[in-house]
């Protein structure tokens, strides 16, 4: 099972992908951003593992208390930067990332 990948230009101000499930929604001019397409397809699988509807409602519930803080900091957004910054980090070395890839389910 894969996500349903979608581009658009209709995203809030300051949000570049957003995990619909079961579709991934893109800022036009992003969809080829790998390091963020990890970050979506984190939440894309966490959402699955944990089941659709309980992982929005935590998400949701858990934002109330996150409002004032930096996004990275909520508890469901934190894994999903930090495979984004090793994606990153990763590219930028050099070096492969097809560990990470077979890890998210995108190959
Ligand atoms: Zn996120």
């Amino acid at each position: 099972m894969r996500p349903v990948e979608l581009t658009t230009r209709w995203l809030p101000r300051g949000v570049d992908g957003i995990t619909l499930w079961p579709f991934i929604f893109y800022r036009r001019g992003y969809e080829q951003n790998v390091p963020l397409r990890c970050h979506e397809h984190y939440h894309w699988r966490h959402a699955l593992r944990w089941g659709v509807i309980p992982w929005y409602l935590a998400y949701l519930a858990l934002r109330l208390f996150y409002l004032s803080q930096p996004a990275d900091q909520h508890p469901l957004e934190a894994p999903a930067y930090a495979k984004q910054r090793e994606v990153q980090a990763l590219l930028d070395a050099g070096r492969s990332i097809d560990d990470q890839l077979a890890e998210l389910g995108m190959v």
